[in-house]
């Protein structure tokens, strides 16, 4: 049995990035990967070649007014909402503070925007982190990094949810961890069966939330029932 657990909400917000005139001409410089298994630093020009043949090919006109910049808007987007492909989460696992504290810590409402890697279409919601530490603890904004730059790939939920929490498991060692992620999917509202308010939850457990039933209810009690 857990008890005197801590339940911290959290709440994951970004700055937006600062780019000048010069910086956007010079990101627009291609720069083609040289090897396959290196990920590219994000080839802006291939964006916008590929955007305006999107546009050409749904039969839109790029050159219009309106479109001018498009392509070159979309680019600057797809680095900031992709740029997860080129960090490591596990960072800010890294710094550990030593404690006694052996209860429950759970971050709530972490707000992340993600795509879904079938359709580049986003989707939304939030990540809910608890982990039971086994002596070490990490600063709670970590928890919320993680989840952010998890979030910035092309993504399936289910994997989002898996990768979080292995990644909480190994770099902490901690007893127990549980992800559950609630989201609402744009390709399951905006296209195809069109059900909106339709949302969709997924978990990961491991450790004793995985093996003890009691564990498990406690902290999926907590996750679900406050503020509801
Ligand atoms: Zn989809």
């Amino acid at each position: 049995m857990i008890t005197g657990k801590k339940v911290l909400l959290g709440n994951s917000k970004r700055k937006k990035p600062v780019t000048s005139k010069n910086e956007e001409i010079q990101n627009r410089t291609s720069k083609v990967s040289t090897s396959k298994h290196e990920p590219a630093k994000v080839d802006h020009a291939r964006i916008e070649k590929a955007v305006r043949e999107i546009l050409i090919a749904v039969g839109e006109d790029p050159d219009r007014e309106g479109l001018l910049e498009t392509p070159a808007r979309v680019a600057r987007m797809y680095a900031e909402i992709f740029s997860g492909l080129h960090k490591d989460p596990r960072i800010h696992l890294k710094r550990v503070f030593t404690e006694n504290y052996d209860e429950i810590v759970l971050v709530r409402d972490i707000e992340f925007h993600s795509m879904c890697e079938h359709h580049l279409l986003p989707f939304t919601g939030k990540a809910h982190v608890g982990y039971l530490p086994n002596g070490k603890v990490v600063g709670l904004s970590k928890l919320a990094r993680v989840v952010d730059e998890v979030a910035r790939r092309p993504q399936v939920q289910e994997r989002m949810t898996e990768t979080i929490a292995n990644m909480v498991e190994q770099e902490l060692g901690a007893r127990g961890v549980v992800v559950l992620i609630e989201s609402s999917h744009s390709c399951m509202t905006m296209r195809g069966i069109r059900k909106s308010g339709a949302s969709c939850t997924t978990s990961a457990m491991r450790g004793i939330f995985r093996e003890n039933l009691s564990s498990r209810a406690e902290i999926l009690g907590l996750i679900l029932n406050q503020n509801r």
